[in-house]
């Protein structure tokens, strides 16, 4: 795919970028190498100054780097703006933190003096999706910078500009030139950078494919790899559930980024003495929904990020359909070409349809009735994802009881699904491997050393 950016709303190629050649690739990373020499030896209060610098300029400019957003992958701009103001709040998190996190730890043993000192690794390669193109790149760089290391960034071909964007912003909060570059490059020259001996480790968000070659390439160097791949959150709903409370959120949870997340709720799986209640409130909101410019305020949903992600879903709505999948709320594609896509519920979803095995990364929402809490359960964990997913009932023991049952990263009770700079993120099972965010997330790319004395 060519690095381009393509206005999803209206199809219009807005600018085309020059990849960069592989000397200059090799340039980038030898530099980045040689900034992590001195990078490392700042103090946390001197790299805390420059992070509290660059959450104030996105807090400053998220209108501006909000409208990149919009104009790259459709979200509303409401959203493109609250996108980048979280970016701040990671970078204030890390910031704050980073030190506390990575102080030495005093272990008791039979030596004089024992501890595990947390030291960088050094370049880390990010290799990043497009769906939130801001965040999922600083809840990388917040964490690496804090703890010394230095960073290249792979952003996904459709959003170039946030990708120069964010290398600018870096620039501009005063952080040494070196320690953090952009790559214009295809995926394609992605096992090159991560064969370079400067490059230490890799982190990727995307899609299992990607995650499987990327990490299979990185295995093959002994370089650690963090993976945030898909998921088809399962989002039950109790007999005892609050229905309205429920319903709301499951429609936003659905319909975040036009469905385009990956802790978006995917799988309604509803206990059948509700079943039908529910899901007449969940069709009534979804149906209210309205599209149009993602630039204008009454815009509740985008287009799709790019038209061939429309046409996936679509082909997924198809075979579901043919398999015995039935439509409630009528939706899809809007048009030949177009990333605009209505949102769909789909019931009598089954094991062997796309909307039952499959990530179903759009406006469509896979509606599964369950015997009771137990066949819930049962079905929220047939599936080879693992990432996140939440359980409605008025009874939180009970809501426990249940989230630590499903094998998910994280399971949330009477709260939609959502990432914090204080939680640990990332899945298990096909949804991938390590975290990102909290103290758990700095310490992924560190070197966790023992230090034994006498
Ligand atoms: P990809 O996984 O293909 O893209 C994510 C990133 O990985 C991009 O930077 C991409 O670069 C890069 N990449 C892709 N293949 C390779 C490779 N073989 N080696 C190195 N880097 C690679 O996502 P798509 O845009 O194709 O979306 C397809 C599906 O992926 C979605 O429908 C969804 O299911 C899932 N997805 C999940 C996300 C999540 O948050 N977990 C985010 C985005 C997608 P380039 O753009 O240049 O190809």
């Amino acid at each position: 795919m060519a690095i381009q950016t393509m206005n999803p709303a209206t199809n219009e190629v807005v600018k085309t970028f020059e990849p960069h050649t592989s000397k200059e690739v090799e340039q980038k990373i030898e530099s980045a190498d040689k900034a992590f020499r001195n990078w490392r030896k700042t103090t946390f209060a001197e790299r805390a100054k420059l992070m509290q610098k660059c959450a104030g300029i996105l807090d400053n400019d998220a209108e501006k780097y909000g409208r990149i957003i919009t104009l790259e992958m459709g979200k509303p701009l409401k959203d493109g703006i609250a996108e980048v103001k979280k970016c701040a709040l990671a970078c204030r998190y890390y910031a704050e933190n980073a030190e506390d996190f990575l102080k030495d730890e005093t272990i008791e043993t039979k030596a004089e003096k024992s501890l595990i000192a947390y030291e960088p690794l050094g370049v880390i390669l990010a290799v990043m999706p497009w769906n939130f193109p801001f965040w999922q790149v600083f809840r990388f760089l917040a964490p690496a910078l804090m703890a010394g290391n230095t960073g290249l960034l792979k952003h996904a071909s459709n959003v170039p500009q946030c990708a120069l964007a964010i290398e600018e912003i870096i620039r501009k909060a005063g952080f040494p030139e070196d320690v953090f570059y952009t790559l214009l490059i295809g995926s394609k020259e992605v096992d090159a950078v991560i064969g370079h001996p400067a490059v230490k480790a890799v982190t990727l968000t995307g899609s299992e494919a990607a995650g499987a070659h990327v990490a299979a390439t990185a295995g093959k160097e002994i370089k650690k790899t963090v993976l945030e791949l898909g998921g088809s959150d399962p989002f039950i709903v109790l007999a005892d559930a609050d229905l309205e409370l429920a319903a709301q959120n499951a429609m936003k949870s659905r319909m975040v980024n036009t469905g385009q997340s990956c802790i978006a709720a995917k799988r309604f799986i509803v206990v059948e003495t509700i079943a039908n209640t529910f899901l007449d409130k969940i069709k009534a909101k979804m149906a209210a929904l309205k599209t149009g410019d993602p630039l204008k305020d009454d815009c509740d949903y985008g287009p799709m990020a790019r038209p061939d992600l429309a046409e996936e879903l679509q082909e997924q709505v198809e075979q579901s359909i043919k398999k015995g999948a039935k439509v409630v709320l009528k939706g899809g594609r809007e048009g030949k070409d177009s990333a605009y896509f209505k949102p769909m519920i789909l019931s009598n979803v089954k094991p062997g349809m796309p909307a039952y095995d499959e990530e179903m990364f759009g406006p469509v929402a896979a509606f599964i009735v369950a015997k009771d809490e137990d066949d819930a359960i049962r079905i929220a964990n047939d599936s080879r994802f693992g990432l996140a997913g939440s359980v409605w009932t008025k009874d939180h023991e009970r809501g426990l009881k249940v989230a630590r049952q499903v094998e998910s990263g994280a399971m949330f009770v009477n709260a939609m699904v959502a990432s914090s700079p204080e939680m640990p993120f990332g899945g298990i099972k096909k949804s991938g491997y390590g975290r990102e965010l909290s103290y758990v997330g700095i310490r992924e790319f560190v070197n966790q050393k023992s230090i034994w004395v006498g």
